[in-house]
C-alpha cells in the first residue's frame, strides 16, 4: 500500500458536498478496486419510498466528474419516475466507468456486486446502458438486490413490452386531452425509433386502427415495421410530418430549439428518456405551442414497473395492469398543470415531490 505521505492529490477537486446539497442526495458511495479495475459511483438519491432502484450504467466518461455528475442526474430522475409511478422506491443510480466493450470482466462485476451487497437493500441495481443481463448474472452471484433478471431466473425478462404498453396509454391520456377522445383510430403517429419499444407500440396503434410512420437508422427495422403496415420516412423528415402524434422512442434531447418549432403534431408522447434538452425552456417551447407533451419519465415507467414486479414474485399480467394506470397519471398530470400553469415535465415533478412528501408524513411516526 503506498505511504500516505506519498500519494498524490487528486488531480481535480470540486465542490461535490455543495452540488449533493443543491440536488438533496442522501449517499454517494465510491467503488475501487486495483485487482479488477473497478471504479464505480452508486448515487442515492431519494429513499422516503423505498429502496433506491436504479441501473448500472458503463461508459467510457471523459473525466470523472462527468461521471459523478451523470450519477447524480440519473438517480435523481429515478427518484421522480418511482414516485409517480406509485411505486415504494426510491431514486439511485450506478456508473461504472470504463468502456463496457473492453473493460469488463467477470470479476469487475462481481466485485461491484460486494458492493451491491454491502448496502444491505438500500441499493437494488438492474441494467442499464453498457452492461447486459448476463452482467447482472455475475452481479446476482454476489447480492441478491438486483433486478432485471432473465425469466428462467425468476425476473421478468425483457420489460419492452410493458414499456410499450404504458406508452400506448399515455399516447391514449393525451389523445383524450388533445381531442377529447382517446381513441386512436383515425389519427397518425410518427413513431422515431423502432426497437424493442417501438417495435411493440407499433403493434397497439395498428390494433387500434392508427395510421403509423416510421422512421429508424436500422434498415431492418424498418422493413420489418412496413411489413407491419407502417410507412417509412427518413430520419430528419420525421419532425416535420404533418401528423398529429410524435412519439419518440430512440434518443434522448431531441425535443430542442431546432426540432419543436418544426413540429406540426398536437401530441408528443413516446418512451424515450430525457427527451427535453432543456427541461424548462423546451417544456415551456412545446407549452407555448399548444402541443401536448407525455413528460418522458412518467410515460416510459413500464419498465420500471416490470422490475418492482419482480419482487412480490413476477407475473407479467400484474406489471401490465399496473402499466395501465399511467393512462390516469397523465391525465391527473396535465390538470395539475393547467391548475398551476406550468409546463407538463415541471407539474410531473410536482406530483412526484408531493407524494414523496405526503409519506415523509406517514413515516413520521413508529
Ligand atoms: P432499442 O435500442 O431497442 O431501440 C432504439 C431504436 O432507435 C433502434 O432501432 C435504433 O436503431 C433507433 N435509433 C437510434 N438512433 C436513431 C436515430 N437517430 N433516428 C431514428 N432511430 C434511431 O431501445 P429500446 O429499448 O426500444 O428503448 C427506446 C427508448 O426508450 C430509449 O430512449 C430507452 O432509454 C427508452 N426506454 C426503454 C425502456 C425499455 O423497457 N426498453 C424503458 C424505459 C425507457
Amino acid at each position: 500500500m503506498a505511504d500516505i505521505q506519498t500519494m498524490s492529490t487528486p488531480a481535480t477537486v470540486f465542490d461535490l458536498f455543495a452540488g449533493l446539497e443543491s440536488t438533496n442526495h442522501e449517499q454517494i458511495v465510491f467503488c475501487q478496486d486495483n485487482a479488477t479495475g473497478l471504479k464505480a459511483i452508486i448515487a442515492i438519491h431519494n429513499t422516503v419510498l423505498g429502496p433506491g432502484l436504479g441501473g448500472t450504467r458503463m461508459w467510457s466518461y471523459a473525466n470523472e466528474k462527468d461521471a459523478v455528475r451523470d450519477a447524480l442526474r440519473l438517480s435523481r430522475g429515478m427518484t421522480y419516475k418511482a414516485s409517480v409511478a406509485g411505486l415504494n422506491l426510491g431514486g439511485a443510480k450506478a456508473v461504472i466507468i470504463g468502456d463496457a466493450k473492453t473493460a469488463k470482466s467477470e470479476a469487475l462485476m462481481r466485485k461491484f456486486g460486494r458492493f451491491v451487497e454491502n448496502l444491505n437493500g438500500k441499493y437494488i441495481t438492474a441494467e442499464d446502458v453498457g452492461t447486459t443481463t448476463r452482467d447482472m448474472e455475475y452481479v446476482n452471484m454476489e447480492t441478491d438486490h438486483v433486478v432485471g433478471l432473465p425469466e428462467m431466473m425468476g425476473g421478468g425478462g425483457d420489460p419492452s413490452p410493458v414499456t410499450a404498453f404504458g406508452t400506448y396509454m399515455g399516447i391514449k391520456a393525451s389523445a383524450k386531452k388533445a381531442w377529447g377522445s382517446d381513441s386512436l383510430s383515425g389519427k397518425s403517429v410518427a413513431v422515431q425509433g423502432i426497437g424493442k419499444v417501438g417495435m411493440h407500440l407499433l403493434e397497439h396503434l395498428k390494433k387500434e386502427g392508427a395510421s403509423i410512420y416510421v422512421a429508424d437508422i436500422n434498415e431492418q427495422a424498418l422493413i420489418e415495421a412496413a411489413a407491419m403496415g407502417a410507412i417509412p420516412v427518413s430520419g430528419d423528415d420525421m419532425y416535420e410530418l404533418d401528423v398529429d402524434v410524435f412519439a419518440p422512442c430512440a434518443l434522448g434531447a431531441i425535443l430542442n430549439g431546432n426540432t419543436i418549432p418544426r413540429l406540426k403534431c398536437q401530441v408528443v408522447a413516446g418512451a424515450a428518456n430525457n427527451q427535453l434538452e432543456d427541461e424548462k425552456v423546451h417544456g415551456d417551447m412545446l407549452k407555448a405551442k399548444g402541443i401536448v407533451y407525455a413528460p418522458d419519465f412518467v410515460i416510459n415507467a413500464g419498465g420500471l414497473i416490470n422490475v418492482y414486479s419482480e419482487y412480490n414474485g413476477y407475473v407479467r399480467e400484474q406489471a401490465m395492469a399496473q402499466a395501465e394506470n399511467i393512462y390516469k397519471t397523465i391525465l391527473d398530470i396535465y390538470s395539475l398543470a393547467d391548475a398551476q400553469q406550468v409546463n407538463n415535465q415541471q407539474a410531473a415533478i410536482k406530483l412526484a415531490e408531493k407524494r414523496i412528501n405526503d409519506m415523509m408524513h406517514v413515516h413520521s411516526t413508529f
